[in-house]
């Protein structure tokens, strides 16, 4: 998992496909990344945020029930205990600080169940600076929680009517009030998808999940490294960040979506949102709806990387449905005392489907990415009974 240089190409897939009007600020955004990156007081400054703030280290727990259960060795990678409640705290403190060293002022971002709308309006708060989220309608709607979270930080919620009133339609709303407002504005993306240099930044941002993970592996585990690295795959910034600590291991990378959004199982390479990739396509080549229960995987495209990563065989990716995503999410709660995110669940969902096959055989020690924790499924779980 290298540096894609200047083109932002990994493999086929990636890029900058966006209007030419945005190229100056991609630019600039990865000029400045580049710069910020090597910068140890950059990186110092960052550290001490998601320390003091997001809760860093996050901590390696053994889930030893389960373990015995399923003949394996499984550790906890607990994103879950993550300041707001996921990983997505960590990418965002990263472009907060990136934004405020160009001397932006505002951030823009997009959000479907608004996770990570409520971690930038967390981290403008924390920075002094204003966050204005784009949001669909019928998100809106659907995620009254999270609006009145972001709103009660200080953030200006602005709802999207087009389209299909969703997170896609987000997207390209936030990126069309990017080429107008690029002067006093960073668009703060919010997975590892974009146009370049953001796949790219924002797994770096999200590797520091990886590398903990890394050392804490090597001082629990006999052979150092699992024989199995597990994440779930929305857009796919979790598992990419996680992938980052082990690509150059012996280690068996393994990236599970939705079955309803799964764009590495049933998309076809297309141009979205910025980038090339795999994207789930209606037969005359529109953008397809994803559905899954976890709206955090409601996303129809995958980061190019882990396009990548799939076509070269390093990674491999797995779906599962949402009955035993359903079913992952009382499994774990009841034999280790964690209520995971739904999203999260969808890693656990194919360990609990694949121990003692020869997809992960008995024996084998497991690193599994628990992206977040349940809170905000409550009422999602409930509906499900
Ligand atoms: C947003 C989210 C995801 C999906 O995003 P990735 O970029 O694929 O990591 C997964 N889990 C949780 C808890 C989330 O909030």
């Amino acid at each position: 998992m290298a540096d894609p240089g200047g083109t932002g190409r990994f493999g086929e897939f990636g890029g900058r496909y966006v209007p030419e009007s945005l190229v100056p600020a991609c630019e600039e955004v990865e000029a400045a990344f580049r710069d910020a990156w090597a910068d140890p007081s950059f990186r110092r400054d960052l550290d001490r945020l998601l320390r003091a703030h997001a809760g860093r280290p996050t901590a390696l727990t053994p889930a030893w029930r389960l373990s015995a259960e399923l003949g394996i060795t499984l550790l906890l990678k607990r994103e879950d205990l993550a300041h707001t409640g996921s990983h997505k705290i960590n990418n965002v403190l990263g472009q907060a600080l990136l934004a405020r060293r160009m001397g932006k002022g505002r951030l823009l971002a997009e959000t479907g169940a608004g996770q990570h709308g409520v971690a930038t309006a967390t981290a403008a708060a924390l920075l002094g600076m204003s966050a204005t989220v784009f949001m669909g309608e019928r998100d809106i709607e659907r995620q009254s929680l999270n609006v009145f979270r972001m709103r009660t930080l200080g953030a200006e919620l602005v709802p999207v009517g087009t389209g299909s009133r969703t997170l896609k339609d987000a997207c390209n709303e936030a990126m069309r009030h990017w080429v107008g407002s690029t002067e006093d504005s960073y668009y703060c993306v919010g997975s590892v998808m974009g146009p370049h240099p953001y796949p790219w930044m924002v797994r770096e941002l999200q590797r520091v999940i990886g590398d903990e993970a890394r050392a804490q592996c090597a001082a629990e585990l006999v052979t150092a490294v699992p024989d199995y690295v597990v994440a779930c795959v929305g857009g796919g910034s979790n598992a990419a960040g996680t992938f980052a600590g082990f690509a150059g291991t012996g280690a068996q990378l393994i990236g599970v979506e939705a079955e309803g959004g799964a764009a590495m199982a049933f998309g076809r390479v297309g141009v979205l949102h910025g980038f090339r990739s795999m994207v789930l396509q209606t037969d005359d080549g529109q953008i397809a709806e994803a559905h899954s229960i976890a709206a955090g995987l409601d996303y129809p495209g995958i980061g190019p990387e882990h396009a990548h990563l799939h076509a070269s065989g390093r990674a491999h990716y797995f779906t599962v449905g949402d009955a035993e995503v359903v079913e992952a999410v009382g499994r774990l709660a009841r034999a280790e005392g964690i209520l995971c995110a739904l999203e999260s669940a969808h890693a656990v969902a194919w360990v609990l489907r694949a121990a003692g096959t020869a997809d992960l055989p008995s024996g084998s020690t497991v690193l599994l990415t628990l992206s977040g924790r349940g809170d905000k499924d409550i009422a999602a779980l409930m509906e499900h009974q």
